[in-house]
């Protein structure tokens, strides 16, 4: 096999084998329609790159040469998302986005730009750099698949599954680096650093999840690009982090990038806390539970992650300011403090990866919950702390924190069977809510209770969301009686009255 050379390898299916009964009859379907139409179309990306290592493809992108608006045409599912690179998004169902670019073109027409995109005599420019080297705008379309090949990010991800030959298609080598076990990025690695720092980010993910050892190319130019993460955009940041700790690789992952001294670049985690051995423990053995959780299938959240992360900067200022506060004040209200504290901890952070708001309330709450969880007088507690709907996350939090703290032990024994009643209680709902979903089922579309109440449920939702309450990803709500969520929405305005957070 050969990697160096540029030499176009193009295998068979007798000769890769390949699983093809496994890629997604949706990316099935949109191929044969683009093709159908006069367009080249192949699959390329992370399903390719899975499926030759035998994983399963979380999700399966296609390359074309029609144009975004030529797809939106051909498809009335078809979403055109993003500017300053179009793609298009082709949607089935939640589960089932294709996304679909169009082959990218080189830059002779590259443009610098001190700022936004603009146009010069009239000509506008599709692919712009700022003064760093940074595309701010890459919507240069390409002729060929090879011009393609050469604006993906690492040869493992730029191999091509022609399905109607079913012919793989690889101009880099990047069938050789899946042997290998490489992540070696195409191109000159400063110049596509620099264009795109995020791809510092996807080289570590990439890394943390395959377990690939990055080639010594990618590697050198890590540290001297890394302070181009900067200038990525704070929501683009938050979607990386996402990827990198919520998907079943965060133990790998904070090695990795704590190794390419990273971690700090993403977190503001003080370098005195990272540096500590109990910090760094407590990390990895949160990070190891999180991996776990998500391999039994369960959902982890971001605002459960982000309260991991920032659990020991917060408490430690708060230390620190209590501490202060004793020697020269009689009365420390202590909810103002940690509402202040909580929230100027959280935005730090959130100028780096722009968390949505109501994971910065929630965040906020799993942090106030573990003072009523820790309090030497929980009985008195119980009623408040098990209301919340945070509640087993706040637990979650405290049983990580107690297996570095025996001083907590006494109170996880005090909460454990609360947890469990609460959790016995999700689960009733939840199996009730799905045999009433049967009923619908059943009932057919037109039955009208049925569908008021979900759209009721529908309506709740966008509402909670507009206050900022719902805690995202979290589908229990969908359970509650409306008298339950009027007196959970109610408690939670008190609560946020309290501590100061109420619009
Ligand atoms: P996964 O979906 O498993 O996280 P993936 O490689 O499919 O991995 P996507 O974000 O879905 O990642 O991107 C699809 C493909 O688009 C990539 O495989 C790569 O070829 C290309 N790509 C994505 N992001 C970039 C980037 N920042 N620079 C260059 N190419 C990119
Ligand atoms: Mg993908």
């Amino acid at each position: 096999m050969v990697k160096y050379g540029q030499k176009k390898l193009v295998l068979s299916a007798k000769q890769h084998q390949l699983p093809t009964d496994q890629i997604s009859k949706f990316a099935i379907k949109v191929i044969k329609r683009l093709k159908q139409a006069g367009f080249e179309a192949y699959l390329v990306g992370g399903g390719v790159r899975d499926l030759l290592l035998g994983k399963t493809p979380k999700d399966f992108d296609v390359s074309t040469n029609a144009t975004p608006e030529q797809v939106r045409r051909l498809f009335n599912n078809a979403r055109i998302i993003g500017k300053r690179f179009k793609i298009v998004h082709i949607i089935y169902s939640n589960n089932d986005t294709i996304e679909v670019t169009t082959f990218r073109g080189g830059n002779s027409q590259m443009l610098q730009v001190e700022d936004a995109a603009i146009s010069r005599e009239g000509k506008r420019f599709e692919v712009q750099v700022n003064r760093d080297g940074m595309l701010v705008r890459d919507n240069s379309y390409g002729t060929s698949l090879e011009e393609d090949a050469l604006r993906r990010d690492f040869t493992i991800n730029a191999i091509y599954l022609d399905i109607q030959t079913g012919e793989l298609i690889d101009f880099h080598g990047g069938l050789y680096d899946l042997t290998q076990g490489v992540i070696d990025i195409i191109g000159d690695p400063e110049t596509r650093y620099r264009e795109d720092p995020v791809r510092i980010l996807r080289a570590a993910r990439f890394s943390a999840k395959l377990g690939f050892k990055l080639s010594k190319r990618t590697l050198e130019q890590i540290a001297p690009c890394a302070p181009f993460l900067r200038s990525v955009s704070p929501a683009r940041m938050y979607d990386e982090v996402n990827k990198l700790f919520l998907t079943g690789h965060a133990q790998a992952s904070f090695k990795v990038l704590t190794a390419l001294n990273l971690f700090d670049q993403l977190f503001t985690i003080s370098p005195m806390l990272l540096n500590s051995s109990t910090c760094r423990d407590f990390l990895n053995y949160a990070f190891e539970s999180t991996d776990q959780r998500f391999a039994e299938g369960k959902c982890n959240k971001p605002h459960f992650l982000y309260s991991i992360i920032l659990w020991n900067e917060f408490i430690w200022a708060f230390y620190e300011i209590r501490d202060d506060l004793m020697f020269s004040a009689n009365n420390i209200n202590y909810k103002s403090l940690i509402s202040f504290l909580a929230a100027q901890v959280v935005i730090m952070q959130y100028r780096i990866t722009a968390m949505p708001e109501n994971i910065i309330r929630s965040i906020a709450l799993l942090w106030r919950l573990q003072f009523l969880l820790e309090s030497k007088d929980p009985e008195k507690y119980v009623k408040e702390t098990t209301s919340y709907h945070a509640f087993r996350a706040a637990f979650d939090l405290f049983k990580l924190r107690a297996h570095f703290d025996p001083n907590l032990q006494s109170r996880v024994e005090f909460w454990q069977p609360y947890y469990d009643q609460c959790k016995a209680d999700a689960e009733r709902r939840r199996k009730s809510n799905e045999e009433r979903g049967s009923r619908f089922e059943r009932g057919g579309r037109n039955n009208r209770r049925s569908s008021n109440s979900r759209s009721d449920y529908k309506r709740g939702e966008r509402s909670e969301r507009r206050s900022g309450r719902a805690e995202a990803g979290s589908f229990e709500n969908f359970n509650e009686t409306h008298a339950d969520r009027q007196e959970r929405m109610n408690k939670a305005r008190d609560w946020r009255r309290a501590m100061n957070l109420e619009p």
